[in-house]
């Protein structure tokens, strides 16, 4: 049977790993040997024209074709672009997002809009091809990670990304389950143990708290900061430094694209070097030539504890989401035994030490962060296909599941965090006289209000019985099941007549859509494959 490889498909950096039979899971570094891929796509030259460039090549175009580079794609995938944290991301971002005729976050690159599903199919196209040229043999099925808390829109969309990109998407994984399966918590003692996933990664902050026993892993509390990671310490530095440029030589850098470029670098280099020595120095010759002004050749040393000092307030954000997970869990630091780190950020020793505070203990470092949600992945993907002793994984709806009530009202029916499969039911009555229909809607949020929260679908029972308004009584039974799938059923109970919609998520692409990508994919690639024609 062809193997099932495991991906990590990050919002800064992805990688790809598969299960051996004998030796565990490893990652697979295709003909570049890379690790690891930055989660990045260009467009060059015209669209129709141009080529695709994914990952590091596409990282390294980034200063100079900054309006083609489509950098955290996964912060748009079935999002729609009037989410409060699309619109802080669209701010910033040096690409256009723009609203798909049905609302959704979509980029634009010149003239064309782009699906961030189509965005992402290319980093997951790469990623297989990687692990195709590692394993010497084609792979058609994978496991694909995701946050704990994505929704199910955000989970078929990156199931959709993955059917562009040729790949049967096998299951989608909470990433912090992964974490928590390669670190092989499941195989430490007998009894349920509760640990904790701190996962810092470039762009974003994610901790969840979980539940590890006989085998079943379940997501107990998810909270975090989607504005947050290691992007923002390198932030931090370049700041520092185009100020104390310009307090030296009157030289304000951020108007010279190529030079931030290189600060970038130079911030991020000196970040990492920062986690293993106690002082670095920057150096960056030819760093900007100004008009008819000698070009500025900079040197400058930071140590760790200057670093920190720059930081601080990045540090303190920290620890609120992890104590509103802890709470939402029901959970105090001293009931949780193990805290896993992922995310390359938490190789940074000052965030090792803020961890340490937080939980009252030191955290494992026995995984590589990279690396280890893909493993996961992959270890998940080895119990599919059997080759590994079974692991049942549990996981919980990631949002409160309710209905409109009143004109914008909210009332919540399943709440966040309870564990699948869940019903739970709701007696309603009519509201008018002789009123002959009911018409429910379904949202999914956090928000008193539905206008916070998202529309799912709705259920129409009618042909109830006459009767005065508040006499006929609806039961509404809602389920979401092991897969997230959800169904909602209005039964009148003097009747016993019922209507039932069973809600199945839609990442914002139709059927119809994504058969015309893929099928404009394997003309583009058939047209590239043919050798030109002779006129
Ligand atoms: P991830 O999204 O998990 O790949 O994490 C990427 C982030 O981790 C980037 O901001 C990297 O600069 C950062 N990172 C990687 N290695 C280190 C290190 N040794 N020390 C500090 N940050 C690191």
């Amino acid at each position: 049977m062809a193997r099932i490889i495991g991906i990590d498909l990050g919002t800064t950096n992805s990688c790809v790993a598969v299960f051996e039979s004998g030796s565990g899971p490893r990652v697979l570094t295709g003909s570049a040997h890379v690790r690891t891929t930055p989660s990045v796509v260009a467009y060059t030259g015209e669209r129709n024209s141009g080529e695709v460039l994914v990952g590091e090549k596409a990282l390294r175009q980034a200063v100079t074709n900054p309006k083609r580079t489509i950098l955290g794609s996964k912060r748009l995938i079935g999002r729609k672009v009037n989410a409060k944290d699309v619109g802080s991301f669209a701010r910033t971002a040096p690409f256009r997002i723009v609203s798909a005729p049905n609302g959704d976050a979509w980029v634009r690159v010149d003239d064309t809009p782009i699906s961030p599903q189509e965005v992402a199919s290319h980093v997951l196209r790469d990623l297989r091809a990687q692990a195709e040229q590692s394993l010497g043999e084609p792979v058609t099925r994978a496991v694909v990670t995701v946050p704990a808390y994505f929704d199910e829109s955000q989970r078929q969309a990156t199931r959709d990304a993955g059917t562009i990109a040729g790949l049967d998407i096998y299951r989608i994984l909470n990433e912090p389950t992964a974490a928590a399966l390669a670190y092989g918590a499941h195989r430490v003692r007998a009894g349920r143990r509760i640990i904790a996933v701190f996962d810092l990664g470039g762009g974003t902050f994610d901790i969840s708290i979980m539940s590890v026993e006989n085998n079943v892993f379940e997501v107990l509390a998810t909270n975090g900061d989607s504005a947050l990671g290691g992007d923002d310490w390198d932030r931090a530095l370049i700041e520092h430094w185009v100020d104390s440029i310009f307090d030296e030589y009157r030289v304000d850098l951020t108007s010279d694209p190529v030079a931030m470029g290189r600060l970038k670098e130079a911030a991020e280099s000196a970040k990492k070097a920062l986690s293993s020595e106690s002082s670095t120095t920057l150096q960056l010759p030819y760093l900007h030539a100004g008009s008819g002004a000698k070009p500025l050749h900079i040197e400058r040393k930071i140590t760790r504890n200057e670093f920190n000092a720059l930081t601080a307030d990045l540090l303190d954000r920290l620890s609120a989401p992890c104590y509103r997970a802890m709470k939402d869990a029901g959970l105090a630091a001293s009931d949780i035994e193990e805290v896993l780190l992922v995310g390359g950020m938490s190789r940074a020793p000052a965030v090792q030490v803020a961890v340490e505070s937080i939980f009252a203990q030191p955290a494992s470092k026995a995984a590589n962060p990279d690396e280890v949600v893909a493993l996961g992945a992959a270890a998940h993907a080895g119990i599919l296909a059997g080759d590994d002793e079974e692991a049942t994984l549990l996981d919980v709806a990631p949002h409160t599941i309710g209905i409109k009530v009143g004109s914008t009202g909210f009332a919540a029916i399943i709440t966040r965090n309870s564990m699948l499969p869940v019903r739970e039911h709701k007696l309603f009555a009519t509201n008018l006289d002789d009123q002959d229909f009911v018409e429910v809607e379904i949202y999914q949020g956090e928000s008193e209000s539905i206008t916070g929260n998202r529309k799912l679908g709705q259920v129409r029972l009618g042909g109830l019985p006459r009767g005065k308004a508040g006499t006929v009584r609806i039961k509404l039974t809602v389920t979401v099941d092991v897969e997230s799938i959800l169904s909602v059923k209005a039964t009148e109970l003097s009747t016993g007549k019922s209507a039932q919609v069973r809600i199945t998520p839609s990442g914002g692409l139709s059927e119809g859509d994504l058969e015309e990508i893929v099928e404009k994919r394997r003309t583009e690639a058939m047209s590239v494959a043919r050798p030109p024609e002779d006129d």
